[in-house]
């Protein structure tokens, strides 16, 4: 049996659709344009590309996008003024921080000082707490994409066993708290754990985040799984460096019964999900219904 690919790219671009369609009604019912800001500092080669592909994405489904670039040497508290300011703005109604910061910032003093409300990136104690406490909590993006594909996919997941591979508070963890929420028996694998690939082989769900080429095959699979794989990692190829997931595709995909491909899988729900999580922020702002199936 060959897998099923699952078409993250496809379904990312359903999601803005909805994105879309729900930023025009909020301008013509209420005139309220959902805004989002994203801060950058430094230069970063990888972050300038990110934030440039979400300022683009942010406009062409018809939300306002601010961004404001700082350089590599800003000192902490004038980046704090900067995000109380933002929190201040009702014209934004969500604000990331994008991530890595220059060494001599303290990133969670940083990302604590964003109003939770705005924290669109789901990286505020506060919404972790909520999250990990099953409350309304603004959900980090790349997990809620998972969360989105795996519905998409198998329509309830109660009583499923999953397994989640990588412990990271970016995608790991939080992608174990999504799955509970969701009734599913959960294992978090990691680094330190013994015997991975019988771990792997009991689970119906299967989400590697690791960083690691292709370091799940085929064998440790249960047939049938359904496998979202999150790695993005970059290998020597004939021309030039090609990508690689977490899970070797191709022996993964004569065993399992779907799987997000690398790339075109996991990553696009990423930045759809930071928009749906905008116009989610906005709505809560305004005290209007939320749109269907954009949240946990
Ligand atoms: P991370 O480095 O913070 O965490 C990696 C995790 O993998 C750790 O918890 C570690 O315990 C675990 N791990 C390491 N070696 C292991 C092993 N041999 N066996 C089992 N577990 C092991 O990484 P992250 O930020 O969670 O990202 C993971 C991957 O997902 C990376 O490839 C990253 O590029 C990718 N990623 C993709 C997106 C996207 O939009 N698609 C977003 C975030 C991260």
């Amino acid at each position: 049996m060959t897998a099923k690919t699952i078409d993250g790219k496809a379904f990312a671009a359903e999601v803005r659709a909805k994105v879309a369609e729900h930023v025009a009604r909020l301008k013509e019912e209420h005139g309220i344009t959902p805004g989002l800001a994203v801060v950058l500092v430094g230069e970063d080669p990888a972050s300038q590309v990110y934030v440039r592909s979400k300022g683009k994405q942010t406009v062409e489904v018809g939300m306002a996008s601010f961004e404001h670039k700082l350089p590599a040497e800003t000192e902490e508290a004038d980046l704090v003024a900067l995000i109380d300011q933002l929190n201040a703005d009702p014209e934004v109604h969500g604000i990331l921080v994008q991530l890595p910061l220059p060494s001599h910032l303290n990133e969670d003093l940083v990302i604590n000082r964003i109003d939770p409300a705005k924290d669109v990136d789901g990286f505020h104690i506060s919404n972790v707490g909520r999250l990990a406490t099953g409350q309304k909590a603004m959900v980090p993006c790349t997990p809620l994409g998972c969360l989105m594909l795996l519905r998409e996919e198998l329509g309830s997941l109660s009583g499923r066993d999953a397994v989640v591979i990588g412990r990271s508070n970016i995608v790991g963890k939080p992608m174990a708290q999504l799955l509970l929420g969701d009734s599913c028996t959960v294992t978090i694998a990691h680094s330190r754990t013994k015997d991975l690939a019988e771990v792997v082989r009991r689970a119906d769900i299967v989400v590697a985040a690791v960083g690691r080429p292709e370091m799940v095959p085929g064998d440790w699979l249960k047939p049938g799984a359904t496998v979202i794989d999150v790695g993005i990692n970059r290998v020597p190829g004939d021309k030039k460096p090609r990508l690689v997931g977490d899970v070797e595709f191709a022996s993964a995909r004569e065993v399992a019964g779907a799987i997000t491909p690398v790339p075109g899988g996991v990553g696009p729900m990423t930045i759809a999900c930071l928009l749906a999580n905008t116009i989610t922020a906005c709505c809560r702002a305004n005290g209007l219904i939320e749109p269907e199936g954009l949240t946990a």
